[in-house]
């Protein structure tokens, strides 16, 4: 306990000295953050595939890449977001400044999970950073070779006390989640979202939950499943299917499930070759538990492809599964492996209302070649983000949030949302001394006279009647004095 009090202290102590609210710091912190990315790339890469098994140029697009682009977003973007936002005026406010001031928060919490383990707490870093907060990092212990890793690094780059790193296992994060802080990003899944929750209420953090669930994938009659398929298998099967928003199952009609087998298997082919085991672009499960949790779901299920698995290496194959029940286990609980079960629906009706039943996923897939079929998904289902005609890239476009809805999270992060996620956005007005007449308004004794000056003032109907009944009276005024005018004598 006295251990996470003082490193959250020091944490606090920091922030209260002020530095790191200059946009100046901040930038050189991004960069130092920058620097070690760029001069630490082997270490990186060699701490990832420690630990799930990914290969180099797989390890550095699926987590390098992503923040190096970040980064150079964040630090050229910072000026702008990081300026007084000033919004429009109205009668009564024309002659003062109103403006929406982007504060940091103070001291944040960012809670990483294990299966894109360096991305998944630097990148809240980086924005957190950027709002000028401190921020205690804690990456996942069960990817434990980046946990250790990101610890040692850190601290070599950037402000000690500012930005520390907590590792450890549920007995540190839950001794970490007894202090106090002023927001909290938890990545990882609802169950331990919920303790996160649970412990932020107590002193009223507010907190940004990523979670998982499963993410559907409808695959319409009217497509070209050979395009769609070979989409379809890059998302589900990277990182061994453990990607949070990797399509989870699929639904299509029953005339294509065959098809849509053949398509994945030729897929499977063309990337990874006939031994997948020895290719170096398939990963690996993270570990024993989660290796038997994968197994476990293909109990009393038709596999149509893949199912072999070998325990002492945690390999499993890329497995399909056909003509799944919709009550058996794997279609229950999120997959996050390489399983794909395939539900048939008879149609885009049957497809919806699937989806409806369960609980809004983190995303949702469609493919056809009627884009109103997928604009009508659109709008009759809900998900934290969505793709059309692929998977995943919704999650790599830095202009979208990225984040869940109901059971897959809560807020969003991701370019300038995580920059909003972790900014206090405070609301300014500066008037001066003066027209202290215009104040007698709101001042007492109040009057229906005034009221009816502050209606006219503040109501736009009022202001357009009052408009109306003024031209109306010009217009009788010039009507009488062209009559007079015209009319004998
Ligand atoms: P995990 O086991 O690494 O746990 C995540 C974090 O929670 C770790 O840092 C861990 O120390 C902490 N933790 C675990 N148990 C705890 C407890 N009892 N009390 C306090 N802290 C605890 O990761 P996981 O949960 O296995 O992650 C997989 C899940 O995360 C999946 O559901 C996946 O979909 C989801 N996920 C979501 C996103 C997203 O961005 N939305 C990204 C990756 C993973």
């Amino acid at each position: 306990m006295e251990r996470m009090q003082q490193v959250v202290g020091r944490a606090r102590a920091a922030f209260n000295s002020g530095r790191s609210r200059s946009l100046e710091f901040r930038i050189q912190q991004l960069k130092a953050l920058e620097r070690m990315v760029q001069e630490k790339e082997k270490d990186i890469l060699a701490a990832l595939h420690a630990d799930l098994h990914k290969g180099g140029p797989n390890a550095y697009s699926q987590e390098i890449l992503g923040v190096l682009t970040e980064l150079a977003l964040v630090i050229e973007e910072l000026p702008s977001w990081a300026a007084p936002q000033h919004v429009k005026k109205d009668l009564l406010t024309m002659r003062d400044e109103i403006f929406i001031n982007p504060e940091p928060l103070g001291v944040v919490l960012v809670i990483g999970a294990w299966n894109y383990p360096f991305i998944l707490v630097i990148m809240p870093l980086i924005g957190a950073i950027a709002a000028g907060n401190a921020v205690v990092v804690k990456p996942s212990e069960v990817s434990e070779n980046t946990a250790q890793l990101v610890a040692e690094l850190l601290p070599q780059y950037l402000d000690r006390e500012l930005y520390p790193v907590v590792t450890g296992g549920v007995p540190e994060t839950t001794e970490l989640l007894t202090q106090r802080f002023d927001h909290i990003l938890y990545t990882g899944n609802s169950a331990v979202g919920k303790i996160v929750m649970t412990a932020a209420a107590k002193h009223l953090t507010p907190v940004t939950l990523e979670l998982g669930g499963k993410s559907p994938c409808y695959i319409d009659k009217d497509c070209d499943l050979a395009v769609a398929c070979r989409r379809i298998t890059w998302g589900k099967y990277m990182n061994c299917g453990q990607t949070c928003i990797a399509p989870d199952y699929i639904l299509c009609d029953p005339s294509i499930q065959d098809k849509v087998v053949e398509n994945i298997k030729a897929t499977l082919q063309e990337f990874y070759g006939e031994d997948i085991k020895s290719s170096p672009d398939y990963e690996r499960i993270v570990n024993k538990r989660h290796f038997k949790r994968v197994l476990s779901l293909l109990e009393g299920q038709k596999i149509a492809h893949g199912g072999e698995a070998d325990e002492a290496s945690c390999f499993i194959a890329p497995t399909i599964l056909t003509d799944v029940s919709p009550e058996s286990k794997v279609m229950e609980e999120e997959i996050f492996g390489p399983v794909l079960p395939i539900v048939t629906v008879k149609s885009v009706e049957e497809a919806i209302e699937f989806i409806n039943r369960r609980e809004k996923p983190l995303a949702l897939y469609v493919f056809s070649n009627n884009k109103q079929v997928i604009r009508r998904v659109i709008a009759e289902t809900s998900s934290g983000g969505m793709t059309g005609n692929d998977v995943i890239m919704h999650s790599v476009v830095p202009t979208l949030p990225f984040g869940g809805v109901g059971h897959s999270g809560m807020g969003a992060y991701r370019g300038k949302y995580t920059f909003k996620t972790f900014s206090h956005h405070r609301a300014c007005l500066i008037k001066d001394l003066k027209m202290e007449a215009m104040n007698k308004l709101r001042y007492p004794p109040v009057s229906q006279k005034k009221v009816d000056l502050a209606k006219l003032f503040l109501l736009k109907h009022c202001q357009k009647c009052r408009v109306g009944q003024f031209i109306s009276a010009l217009l009788g005024a010039v009507k009488a004095m062209v009559g007079k005018i015209l009319s004998p004598q």
